[in-house]
């Protein structure tokens, strides 16, 4: 099974993608939490990737595929995985669909998180007391959910137009009530999933 979990900021989608990987029984790839390591390892991608993280921008293409197809072709991802954060542009989904297209898979379901803009922002103010995360700003949001809407929103058209199957899951409410959600949508396309 590979799956994407698509969302704006905010939308909790890392929250939910690791929730879900467990209960498809897939390793969770999820490319923020890969770059924030290698920020918080100083490495060469990285010192690249900081600034730009920082100030609410994409990190380039060519080094979030690099990453991610790294990721990808590790012996516990060969059977299946929950993409979160990843493809977060069309170039990125059409590198996706070729690498998965050379071992004879794709993408089979997309999980998309509906959040309204308001409740985006609360909630992001809100992790910014208690997480610290360095791009949670009044300024980085507003920048990621303009990026999202510009860049990431036609991800889903490009998946939407392949006849991918999209779950369009309402993100409010009780975190294992949107998980139960996620979980029963997912299970109504016949996918296999496990118990809690
Ligand atoms: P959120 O969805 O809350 O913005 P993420 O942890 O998914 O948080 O991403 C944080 C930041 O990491 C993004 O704003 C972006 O700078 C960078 N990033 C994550 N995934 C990608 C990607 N696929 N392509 C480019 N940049 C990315």
């Amino acid at each position: 099974m590979i799956a994407l979990m698509f969302g704006p900021p905010g939308s909790g989608k890392g929250t939910q993608a690791s929730r879900v990987a467990v209960r498809l029984g897939v390793p969770h790839v999820a490319a923020g939490d890969m770059l924030r390591d290698e920020v918080a390892r100083d490495t060469a991608l990285g010192r690249e990737a900081k600034p730009i993280m920082d100030s609410g921008g994409l990190v380039p293409d060519d080094l979030v595929v690099r990453m991610i197809e790294g990721r990808l072709g590790q012996p516990d991802a060969i059977s299946g995985v929950l993409l979160d954060g990843f493809p977060r542009t069309v170039p990125q989904a059409v590198t996706l669909d070729a690498m998965l297209g050379r071992r004879d898979t794709n993408v089979d379901d997309v999980v998309s998180l509906e959040v309204p803009d308001d409740e985006l922002k609360a909630r992001i103010l809100k992790r910014a007391t208690t997480e610290g995360r360095s791009d949670d700003t009044a300024e980085g949001l507003a920048q990621r959910l303009m990026v999202y809407r510009q860049d990431t929103a036609p991800v889903l058209d490009h998946y939407r137009e392949a006849g991918t199957r999209i779950e369009a899951i309402n993100g409010v409410g009780d975190i294992d009530a949107i998980t139960e959600r996620i979980i029963e949508s997912l299970k109504h396309n016949g996918a296999a999933v496990g118990n809690s």
